[in-house]
């Protein structure tokens, strides 16, 4: 799928707030339909997802403390008609030691976020067999 760049944001989220639901929450505020996002910083008891593929659903790894937002991945498509953010993320421990996963969700400590938008073909993530919503196309 081709893309051009429409909008550039770059943003701190507020402290307390819950990630994924802010980021979620802005993308629709700012009707952004598609998009690529990246963060650092620091949250407060992240909870991080693996999927296993074997159970087709995903296990949740429950952090407790505060952790180093290394660094945070992800896109911004349609699910459900609305955006929906899907981010990875890797967070960091006090002696350096790295985590890494699918953000289910984390607490704000500090939060800078960098999203750009895209603008062209729509995607939209439905319902696969394997347990995962994805896009239909590939490429
Ligand atoms: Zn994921």
């Amino acid at each position: 799928m081709k893309f051009s760049k429409g909008r550039a944001f770059l943003f701190r989220v507020p402290e307390g707030e819950e990630l994924l639901r802010y980021i979620n929450e802005f993308a629709k505020k700012n009707n952004v339909l598609m998009g690529t996002v990246s963060a650092i910083g620091s949250l407060r008891n992240p909870k991080i997802g693996y999927f296993d593929e074997a159970a087709g659903g995903y296990n949740v790894i429950e952090l407790s403390g505060t952790y180093e937002l290394v660094s945070l991945s992800g896109n911004v498509s349609l699910k459900d008609g609305e955006p929906f953010a899907h981010i990875h993320v890797a967070l960091g421990d006090s002696d350096g030691s790295l985590y890494g996963g699918h953000l289910v969700e984390g607490e704000v400590f500090v939060a800078e976020v960098f999203i750009q938008e895209l603008l062209g073909e729509i995607l939209e993530r439905k319902p696969q067999e394997n347990g995962l919503s994805l896009w239909d196309v590939e490429e």
